[in-house]
């Protein structure tokens, strides 16, 4: 899709953790976990609207499975059907969900259920709450 038709927020949203701004903490953990290869088997996004969890979470899911690489790297190439996928929130092992409101036991059961059908084409799968 030409860029001329997203939305803002898609337009800008920034592509790499160097791009990341106001989120320098967030950033330097983040490709410190990739490169030293010592992935956390879960992430939490947790915060305010508009402080970055999207575009953390999408930007880590990037760099964790661009398909330009063997292993996961802190510059994903942003131009592998994953990496678009990710990046405009298509890709089907990506799941995203509002845990304001998926608060109860048999949601997350539920996104368990989700988790264990997918995996189709991810090296590792990321959950975005926000
Ligand atoms: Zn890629």
């Amino acid at each position: 899709m030409p860029n001329i038709h997203k939305p803002f927020h898609q337009k800008y949203r920034p592509n790499n953790l160097d791009e990341l701004v106001g989120q320098k903490f967030i950033s330097i953990t983040l490709k410190q976990a990739l490169l030293t290869k010592k992935i956390a088997p879960a992430y939490l996004f947790n915060g305010p609207r508009g402080t970055g969890k999207t575009s953390s979470a999408r930007i880590f899911a990037k760099s964790l499975n661009c398909q330009a690489f063997d292993q996961p790297t802190i510059t994903p190439c942003c131009k592998c059907d994953l990496c678009r996928q990710i990046t405009d929130g298509s890709a089907l092992d990506i799941i995203e969900i509002d845990a304001a409101s998926n608060t109860g036991v048999e949601n997350i059961r539920e996104i368990i259920e989700r988790a264990q059908e997918l995996y189709l084409s991810l090296r590792r799968q990321i959950l975005r709450e926000y």
